[in-house]
């Protein structure tokens, strides 16, 4: 197994020690019929948090419309929304850092992880070097199964956020390390370059030790649908980076079969964590629409978010049949708040082009776009990665541009990836304001026990208190506060 050797690797740091022994006192409530949560708001045993990476309102919105174009039904997020049998919490929430206004997924992720602004890029460490408990320690210190589902590297700065403590998100490695440290039980995503003996510069074999720990390891997709319905723990890596994005997956063959989507990750997650623990917390991120959201990138940027909407669908099921779940929606910041506009086709001649749309253009003709490249393979690539007929002008202005002869104003949208969306946007009248995070409030949705919690506006720091209140498990805090540990700062 063990879950008793975790926890014994978990109590070897110093600051968990206290947290250690109080956590077993919490645990011991817990286990007494009807006590759960009597403290908090809520009575809630699970926390499934959703997080869309980088997604704007224009996300939210237009994957929507494309939907309800299509499918003629509307998001599971936005359907929460139109429910009345299921209540739903929503309002605004700030996510700034701690030394800036517009976050990084570190310090967004830090927020609802510790309960702390942390400075961009850094991961539940605050100024002065102090490690932060993170939710999950916590949740698991109290009995509960933890597990992180991802299509980014597991060990990306949002997953990190709930379960790792380091002074830069960049140290992969050593995320990865902890969440075997910690005990972690499901780990679901990309990444296997952080736990292959063969790639990670240290040598250390990460899935023989998770192995030896009692966890399956699976590297695909047929594993993953083929889990048996064992309460041990799970990790999962179904690529040596980032999963690819879902429109490129769905047209790749290859992919399609080796990769699974984000809802087939988080049922299999769902599963596995109501068979482990004395309930569980779970954290499911859509991790690529930030990726084409800095890539401005629609097609990439729509169908990961519809990808990510799949995956709140399997939460709210699952909560349909265990009421006893809180689940939190939301995304860490927006980035580059795309949207269509009114164009000549109002709206639904822009949805059937994109529904023609066969990848991504960051995969599929960015990286065509050098200063050897003809006029002909410019309009190839339109045509073939998006069935769209590019004008001579259009052409022009990409075969010049690659080869130095032409800029767009916005220095920082003045980049190849952000020539071919305005071109893109000629057809589609989808555009983008810049290529980064953004500052505005983003949108929260909660359902479940404790999401009453929620109100019209939230800080970002809230949240964690929320969580823990919902689970019922802020004695810990309470006390560890009595015995003068400093759990939370
Ligand atoms: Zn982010």
């Amino acid at each position: 197994m063990d879950r008793r050797r975790f926890l014994q690797l978990g109590a070897a740091s110093p600051l968990l020690l206290g947290l250690g022994s109080v956590a077993g006192e919490a645990r011991a409530q817990q286990r007494q019929p009807g006590n759960a949560g009597s403290s908090g708001n809520g009575k809630a045993r699970n926390v499934i948090f959703l997080v869309s990476d980088g997604m704007s309102m224009g996300t939210l919105t237009a994957a929507d419309q494309y939907l309800y174009w299509r499918d003629e039904r509307h998001t599971h997020w936005i359907d929460l929304y139109m429910q009345r049998d299921l209540p739903v919490h929503r309002g605004l929430m700030d996510m700034s850092s701690r030394n800036a206004m517009v976050t990084d997924s570190a310090a967004a992720a830090a927020s609802w992880g510790c309960g702390h602004r942390v400075n961009n890029g850094s991961v539940n460490i605050g100024p002065d070097d102090e490690e932060y408990p993170t939710i999950l320690q916590i949740a698991r210190e109290a009995g509960k199964a933890t597990g992180l589902v991802t299509t980014t590297t597991v060990t990306h700065a949002t997953p990190a956020g709930f379960g790792a403590n380091v002074a830069s998100r960049g140290q992969e490695a050593d995320i990865a390390k902890q969440y075997y440290e910690r005990g972690y039980d499901v780990i679901l995503g990309g990444g296997n370059h952080y736990f292959d003996p063969e790639r990670r510069d240290d040598g250390e074999d990460l899935y023989g030790k998770f192995e030896q720990a009692g966890h399956e390891i699976i590297r695909d997709r047929d594993a993953l649908l083929a889990l048996s319905d064992s309460d041990v723990g799970v990790l999962g890596t179904f690529s040596n980076w980032h999963l690819p994005y879902e429109i490129d997956r769905l047209h790749n063959e290859q992919s399609k079969q080796s990769v699974p989507t984000l809802a087939e990750m988080t049922d299999a997650a769902l599963q596995r964590l109501n068979r482990i623990g004395d309930g569980f917390v779970l954290q499911v991120e859509g991790g690529r629409v930030d990726h084409a959201a800095h890539g401005n990138d629609l097609g990439g940027l729509l169908f990961d978010q519809l990808a990510f909407d799949d995956a709140i669908g399997v939460a709210l099921a699952f909560q349909q049949e265990h009421p006893d779940t809180l689940v939190i929606i939301t995304t860490d910041h927006g980035n580059a708040n795309p949207g269509f506009q009114a164009g000549p086709d109002l709206g639904h001649g822009q949805f059937e082009k994109l529904s023609r749309f066969k990848g991504t253009g960051l995969t599929h003709i960015v990286p065509e776009l050098n200063e050897e490249v003809s006029r002909d393979t410019i309009r190839d690539r339109f045509k073939e990665t998006l069935e769209l007929e590019i004008s001579d002008r259009e052409t022009d202005m990409i075969y010049d541009f690659v080869r130095g002869d032409y800029e767009l104003p916005y220095h920082r949208t003045n980049h190849i990836r952000s020539l071919v969306a305005k071109v893109v946007a000629n057809h589609l009248d989808f555009n983008w304001i810049g290529r980064s995070h953004s500052a505005d409030y983003v949108e929260l949705a909660a359902t479940g026990p404790g999401a009453e919690q929620v109100g019209p506006f939230t800080k970002n720091t809230d949240l964690h208190q929320f969580m823990l209140k919902a689970l019922g498990i802020e004695a810990v805090q309470e006390a560890a506060n009595r015995r003068g540990v400093r759990v939370f700062a």
